[in-house]
């Protein structure tokens, strides 16, 4: 399959906000090593909140689950909520006249919201934050793009390449966020926002093996 439909788009968000509530205590203690430990919280309860969302009002449309995956995060507290809800927005609008999610939606969509983030939070790759895991992972939708693969496909090497951005944010300082407030202490701690992206990554529906 080389689309995502609505049904595969809300099963996406749904895995997401399963992933955040299970890695709820892990990554506020990661906040809580670096910063002010709301993070587990923070994502969790507006994915929480993204999901009851899109039973109590089903989307007509791929965008609009993204849309309320938005409007969620920019409910909550903490600089990821309106950062995470930028991006969302961006990947709404990305797919807005689409029917179903091809890869050139999503590649695009990534691409504005890394855009985005980084305009608002003024980080580049290297300051220990969420960026440091959305800019590989644009750029492995972008490459699979053009070697003409699938999007599910495609988003397994973006969750791979956002998990290895996250792994290399241990060994950064942070210039960026709360967490550059405890400088060098933070050093080896993993940015609780990084592995966030490789979450969102990795819970993307994967295709069907068939016996
Ligand atoms: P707060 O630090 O306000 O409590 P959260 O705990 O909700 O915010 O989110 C912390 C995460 O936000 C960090 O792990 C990091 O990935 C991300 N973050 C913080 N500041 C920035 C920034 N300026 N640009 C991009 N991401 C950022
Ligand atoms: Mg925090």
């Amino acid at each position: 399959m080389s689309s995502l439909d609505i049904a595969g788009a809300v099963g996406w968000i749904d895995s997401f906000a399963a992933a955040a509530k299970a890695g709820r205590d892990s990554l506020t203690e990661l906040d809580r090593l670096s910063g002010d430990g709301d993070f587990g919280d923070n994502l969790a309860s507006a994915l929480g909140r993204a999901s009851a969302a899109l039973v109590e009002s089903p989307p007509a449309a791929v965008a609009d689950v993204f849309a309320a995956v938005s409007a969620a995060f920019l409910q909550t507290g903490g600089t990821s909520g309106p950062l995470f809800g930028m991006f969302f927005r961006d990947i709404a609008r990305a797919a807005a006249t689409r029917s179903e999610l091809d890869l050139e939606t999503v590649a695009a969509g990534v691409t504005a919201g890394l855009a985005t983030v980084k305009r608002l939070g003024g980080a580049s790759a290297g300051d220990k934050t969420m960026v440091d895991a959305l800019e590989p992972a644009a750029d492995a939708l972008r490459s699979a793009l053009a070697t003409g693969s699938g999007v599910q496909a495609a988003l397994r090497e973006a969750a791979v390449a956002a998990h290895a951005g996250a792994e290399e944010t241990a060994g950064l300082t942070a210039r960026r966020g709360r967490a550059s407030y405890v400088g060098e202490s933070a050093r080896g701690v993993l940015d609780p926002g990084a592995v966030a992206v490789g979450l969102f990554f990795e819970t993307a529906p994967r295709e069907r093996s068939y016996p």
